[in-house]
């Protein structure tokens, strides 16, 4: 088990160090999605979960639909998050890339308090404590935290495993247990952003709820073929169109999800409208310190 989060997180942190030293201005996020999955299937993990372009204020959960025709430019900020998988032990890892010198400092402070964070763990640090951290680091470089995203426990074939590691100081939280997987994932926006996020309309990320049977026969053929190749784990569209028709799995996941069988994530956009950057690692506490699986 901890040998498989060790191979995942080399894997994924191979790939993010290419997503960072590249430069993908005139890409689309189809191509850069389809790129960053191949590379971590060639590399011999699975993805943990759709890669995520999520460009300027929307902070999270963006993937590309089949074909998506959207370019990033010169002044945007795009925030890849990818997560690959071996055995369903599962390292998840995210970089920020811009190339508008405008909007460093919001990267470097990302990247600032999760090292920070990393320097101070070890098996028994409170989560509060970490959240603390990582809060005064961003607030120490002009910029805010976005206090309604927070890290999380990582289970075997699950990502998000019930508890949260906080990006601001808060009451209550938990200390880290020795042996566990966890990852930890600031996100910075201006100080005139609003310092959270809400749903926005687009949904383009699916995940499994109950395997329970819809009566539709069709629908329960995508259910099954989902199961197979994904588990509980999130998808894209983009993930079915080799097995159905785009129009034709469009239709039978509104069925999935109508039905409840399905869950769509809605994409996660900045109340101010200001741009988000993050940074992310997967670690394991010990007696000593840490193990960053995703370590460069
Ligand atoms: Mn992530
Ligand atoms: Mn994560």
């Amino acid at each position: 088990m901890q040998e498989d989060y060790l191979k995942a997180g080399k894997i994924a942190a191979e790939v993010r160090e290419m997503v960072r030293n590249k430069n993908w201005v005139g890409r689309t996020v189809y191509e850069i999605c389809e790129e960053v999955e191949g590379e971590i299937k060639k590399l011999g993990a699975r993805c943990a979960f759709p890669v995520n372009a999520s460009i300027n204020e929307v902070a999270a959960h963006y993937t590309a639909e089949p074909d998506d025709p959207t370019v990033i430019g010169e002044t945007d900020l795009v925030k890849i998050d990818l997560g690959a998988q071996i055995n369903g032990y599962i390292a998840d890892t995210a970089v920020t890339v811009c190339y508008d010198t405008q909007f460093d400092v919001l990267v470097q402070a990302a990247e600032d308090a999760l090292s920070n964070a990393m320097s101070m763990i070890k098996s028994g640090t409170k989560t509060r404590d970490i959240g603390r951290t990582i809060e005064s680091t961003i607030k120490k470089m002009g910029c805010k935290p976005i206090a309604n995203l927070s890290g999380h426990s990582l289970d075997r074939y699950t990502i998000h495993a019930g508890k949260t590691i906080p990006n601001i100081w808060s009451i209550g939280g938990f200390s880290l247990s020795e042996e566990s997987a966890y990852a930890c994932e600031p996100f910075v926006t201006t100080k005139d952003g609003g310092g959270f996020v809400r749903n926005g309309q687009t949904r383009n990320i699916f995940a499994i709820n109950t395997r329970k049977k819809t009566k539709d026969a069709e629908a329960d053929r995508l259910l099954d073929y989902i199961w197979e190749n994904f588990n509980m784990l999130p998808f894209a569209l983009r993930w079915l169109t080799d097995k159905w028709e785009e129009k034709e799995a469009r239709k039978l996941l509104e069925t999935l999800i109508k039905k409840k069988a399905v869950q769509a994530y809605p994409i996660l956009i900045e109340a101010g409208g200001q741009r988000v950057a993050q940074a992310e690692h997967t670690f394991i506490p010990n007696e000593g310190g840490v193990t960053v699986t995703t370590k460069a």
